[in-house]
């Protein structure tokens, strides 16, 4: 029999020290280094070798990973990189990690530390969102798998149990959101097996929200179709700029129509945690179920996806198995039901709740309310650049940390080259999208590393380049 455990502890000990030593040191050092640089050919080459049949040294090994892996990272952690939205992730939850990895718990069920600390957040969530304290919810990749669940759920509620049994045959399921809605939302529904055709996709106001007189009319025609209006999705952050639905006239929408309200709050229902933009968030308390992330701006590492579900037996209709809920025990290890596998659709999960309750516990939620504040200033601070410089456009209300803007006389051709061109010399990371059908560049501040002096020098690059 032969372990996979070392013959010699003492020299895994120094080379995990090691490790520590040299992630700490590069998460102190950030800064210093590019925002993301493109794997050279040679070294994605390596990528392309033979399944190893023999093991190799450790210390080999992770030379390895210093040489050919670490360098070549996405850049997220880097307080330069304002792309797509993604978190900047922190110490604690990487030291998180490694102690999950000791554990190496399996929280899909039975009776552990690791479910109490995932029911535990929660719990805490839902408080977070002011949802009642009897909110189930599990945590899962991200909020495409969230908004999934949500959807699975919504159509419990309308189909119940035959649903599950016998799919969406001959129920004209139809679900709504806002033009500016992500696409994991579509994919749901495709998802889902009721295809992405069912989702209405509603115009949007001058301020990016969705225009609810238009929603109550496609509901109406919709039902006069024979079509079954079952879900109504509200976006708390929009991905392109930033807008925030009115969840409340969407809750009362929903109510009336006798549909599923679910919140897609990937990004923004963190907002939640702070007093200034939590007013942007009214109604969030009332949904039947909200998608987000805690690896954007709660700044865990990734990945650190949840859903909430208001009503746990609806949760619980939708993804426990007769054969395993009912094989759980009153007592022992096999005790403790519902477990995460009874809510959500993995059965074998890793610890995700330990870096994301390790994080809530190390700094606390005014902590990273205040990071929600400050990154939400660092985009109107460079909105305000924008307006200033007579070469620049913003191109949508900066109402959260998103901002989208234009370069005068660039085609989309130069602006698309501009922005890789700052990418690949590792300058800065941000994206583009396409606002009124013009590709802007788009700079979303989430890392709580960027500073003013950052926003600062993003405006003096572009203005020298163009
Ligand atoms: C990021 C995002 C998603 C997708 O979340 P993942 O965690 O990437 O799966 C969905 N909706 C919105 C609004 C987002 O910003």
């Amino acid at each position: 029999m032969s372990t996979l455990d070392p013959a010699d502890w003492a020299g895994l000990r120094a080379l995990g020290h090691k490790m520590l030593d040299d992630m700490v040191d590069h998460l102190a050092t950030l800064r210093d280094g590019p925002v993301w640089q493109p794997m050279p050919p040679a070294v994605r080459a390596g990528f392309n070798a033979p399944l190893p049949v023999q093991g190799m040294p450790l210390e080999a090994l992770y030379e390895r990973f210093r040489a050919d892996i670490q360098p070549y990272v996405t850049g997220n952690t880097h307080p330069r990189f304002m792309g797509w939205v993604h978190g900047g992730g922190n110490a604690i939850s990487m030291l998180a990690e490694l102690l999950a990895g000791a554990m190496n718990a399996n929280c899909g069920g039975r009776d552990h530390a690791g479910i109490a600390v995932e029911r535990q957040v929660i719990a805490w969530s839902a408080k977070m969102f002011g949802m009642p304290a009897e909110t189930s919810g599990v945590l899962l990749t991200g909020s495409s798998m969230a908004n999934f669940v949500a959807v699975l759920c919504a159509r419990t509620k309308t189909l119940g149990q035959v649903g599950r049994s016998n799919g969406v045959a001959g129920h004209k399921l139809t679900a709504y959101a806002s033009a500016g809605v992500h696409r994991c939302v579509p994919g749901a529904l495709d998802m889902a097996g009721l295809g992405s055709d069912a989702l209405r996709r509603i115009p949007v106001d001058e301020d990016f929200r969705m225009d609810t007189r238009q929603l109550r009319a496609a509901i109406a025609a919709d039902r006069g179709a024979g079509r079954t209006p079952f879900l109504i999705v509200g976006t708390a952050g929009t991905v392109d700029v930033g807008a925030f639905d009115e969840l409340g006239t969407l809750a009362d929408i929903a109510a009336e129509a006798g549909a599923w309200f679910h919140v897609d709050g990937a990004f923004g229902a963190l907002a939640a945690l702070s007093p200034t933009h939590k007013p942007a968030l009214a109604g969030l308390e009332r949904a039947d179920s909200v998608a987000f992330d805690f690896h954007k701006w709660a700044q865990v590492t990734y990945d650190a996806g949840c859903v909430l579900v208001r009503d746990p037996d609806i949760e619980l209709a939708t993804f426990a198995q007769a054969t395993s809920y009912l094989a759980a025990a009153p007592r022992g290890l096999a005790g403790g039901a519902p477990w995460p596998c009874d809510l959500g659709p993995d059965l074998s999960r890793g610890f995700r709740a330990l870096k994301i309750w390790m994080t809530l516990c190390a700094y606390g939620t005014q902590a990273l309310g205040a990071i929600v504040d400050e990154t939400c200033a660092l985009a109107r601070r460079l909105a305000g650049l924008i307006q200033a410089s007579p070469g620049l456009t913003l191109l949508a209300p900066v109402k959260l940390n998103i901002v989208c803007f234009g370069i005068a006389g660039f085609s989309d051709a130069q602006t698309a080259a501009l922005v890789a061109d700052l990418q690949e010399e590792g300058l800065f990371a941000p994206s583009t999208t396409i606002i009124g059908g013009r590709l802007a560049i788009r700079a979303a501040i989430v890392n709580h590393r960027t500073s003013a002096a950052d926003i600062d020098a993003l405006v003096a690059e572009i203005i020298r380049r163009i």
